[in-house]
């Protein structure tokens, strides 16, 4: 019977993972997503959409389905799937990977301040001046939502909901932005401060380099680290080598 991947996904490096997989003939391939985006777009090989019903579910759904790898791609802040994952194998004794694409790190030039957490970043925010963007994501702006004080831009791919703070701007934008986009939007909202998780990757590096340009402070919620025991690689290729499959 051919070889079932399941891919966690939710990430651009979980969408290339399942055309690379799709492409050798005789894999078989499915990419789970939470549900949360509207529109998904297309996706290599099969996909299932929803909760498992935490890390049992997930287990139960692995035995069920026949599943010979266990690919975790989902975004590097997922932090609680990413943990089923983790437990899921280890009750199953199903092989699996993590795929996460690598942090960012600060050049000559970047003034950044790393932080742990989003009430981290809130509590750094009134030392630097009023005007804000925040691209954290549309879940967890009830951590800046008592800033009164601050004016804050969104940037998020879906709108985000209450609650969050009085004076909010949103823009809903997709990646990739360039650094000029990026410089134009710094500058048209005279923002002071950016805030953004360390995402890694390179659809929303343009940010970084054009705070950098104009000088401006970058707080940086640093990633959450992984569960004890996983193996990690940075990509595509890495998960195919470790599958024992070469390019297709
Ligand atoms: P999370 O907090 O780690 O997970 C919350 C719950 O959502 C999980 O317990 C699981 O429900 C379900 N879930 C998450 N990812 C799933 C998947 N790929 N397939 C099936 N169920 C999934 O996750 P999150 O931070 O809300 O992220 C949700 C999805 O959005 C992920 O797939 C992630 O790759 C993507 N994403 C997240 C971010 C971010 O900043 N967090 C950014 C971009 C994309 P059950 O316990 O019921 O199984």
């Amino acid at each position: 019977m051919s070889p079932h991947v399941l891919i966690l996904g939710g990430t651009t490096e979980a969408r290339e993972l399942a055309a690379a997989l799709t492409a050798h003939p005789g894999v078989r391939v499915t990419t789970s997503l939470a549900g949360r985006v509207t529109r998904p777009g297309a996706l290599a090989g099969e996909v299932r959409v929803g909760g498992f019903g935490g890390p049992t579910g997930l287990a139960d759904w692995l035995r069920d389905q026949h599943v010979d790898a266990l690919v975790d791609a989902t975004h590097p802040f997922a932090e609680k799937i990413t943990a089923n994952a983790a437990l899921a194998a280890a009750r199953t004794g199903v092989p699996a990977l993590v795929l996460r694409r690598p942090g960012w790190h600060p050049g000559p030039g970047d003034r950044w301040y790393p932080v742990a957490s989003l009430p981290e970043a809130a509590e750094l925010l009134p030392r630097f001046g009023p005007r804000v963007l925040l691209t954290t994501g549309r879940l967890g702006l009830s951590a800046f939502a008592h800033l009164a004080d601050r004016h804050f831009v969104v940037r998020a791919v879906e709108p985000p909901e209450p609650p969050m703070p009085p004076h909010t701007e949103v823009l809903v934008a997709r990646g990739p932005f360039t650094v000029a986009d990026e410089r134009v939007l710094l500058r048209e909202n005279l923002i002071d401060v950016l805030v953004t998780k360390d995402s890694g990757g390179a659809a929303t590096a343009a940010k970084l380099t054009a705070a950098r340009e104009l000088g401006l402070p970058v707080v940086v919620v640093r990633r959450p680290p992984l569960p004890a025991g996983v193996t990690a690689v940075t990509d595509a290729a890495g998960v195919l080598g470790r599958l024992g499959l070469g390019p297709a």
